[in-house]
């Protein structure tokens, strides 16, 4: 076994020498030792003074405070919230089903399954609608990338921020919770395109309103007996597709 020397732990550390050559205090509470400067009575003064400037300038500032949810946030403009899925002004579905929003999420977020329409249940004008839509909150970082993908403008995002849930199943938002609601003079899908009109007259802005009839029409598909009010002002259903 050999012997320690005898010097260790005798020695001193050798002293720390501050920028000047003067020497400082090793060892301390603090991380970095309690390495103390003089000061001079100046500073003893100002720097309380100076420390208290700050809060008083704070106290003349626009407060930052939220009275958040009482009074909700109004966001910028194009601010990038939850998606929605638009329609025509006739009620039709935008989204045909394509996936290029799936494919453009770096996130993995979108879930699509297209699907044919059908003269007797048409979402869409054109040859395809998206017949699953899923957005997964859980993973979606609010990008935006997936709209600027969509060929049909059927994407894009409103300002609503209440994303946040309790649970992962609550975050996947379906087609049913996306889908933009029926504004004056729309009627839900899935019903005829406008008579004499095809899926470019759509795009290029020509249907505006929804065809005379597609209510009834509608109605009856459905089983439905129309109301006598229906039959009244849609007595011309007979130029609208089945
Ligand atoms: S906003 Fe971004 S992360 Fe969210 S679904 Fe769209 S592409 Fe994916
Ligand atoms: S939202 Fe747009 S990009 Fe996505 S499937 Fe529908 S049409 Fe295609």
């Amino acid at each position: 076994m050999s012997e320690l020397p005898e010097s260790r732990g005798s020695e001193k550390p050798p002293k720390a020498t501050g920028p000047t050559g003067s020497s400082v205090a090793s060892g301390g509470s603090g991380a970095g030792g309690s390495a103390q400067s003089p000061q001079s009575s100046d500073d003893k003064f100002q720097n309380p003074v100076a420390g208290f400037g700050v809060t008083f300038k704070a106290m003349f500032k626009k407060r930052l405070t939220e009275q958040y949810p009482e009074t909700p946030k109004v966001t910028a403009p194009r601010f990038h919230g939850r998606h929605q899925l638009n329609r025509h002004p006739d009620g039709l579905e935008k989204c045909i089903g394509c996936e290029l929003c799936a494919w453009a999420c770096p996130a993995d977020a979108i879930y699509v399954e297209g699907a044919d329409n059908t003269d007797e249940e048409r979402y869409s004008p054109g040859e395809r609608y998206g017949r699953v839509y899923q957005i997964n909150y859980a993973r979606c970082i609010l990008c935006g990338l997936c709209i600027e993908a969509c060929p049909t403008r059927a994407l894009t995002m409103t300002n609503d921020f209440e994303l946040a849930n309790t649970t992962r199943e609550s975050l996947i938002y379906t087609k049913d919770e996306l889908l933009a609601g029926l504004e004056e003079g729309m009627v839900d899908s899935p019903h005829a395109i406008f008579p004499g009109m095809d899926e470019q007259d759509y795009y290029r802005g020509l249907v505006t309103e929804v065809a005379p009839g597609t209510e009834r029409q509608v109605a009856v598909s459905k089983g439905e007996k129309p109301s006598d009010r229906d039959s009244e002002s849609n007595g011309s259903a007979q130029g609208v597709d089945a």
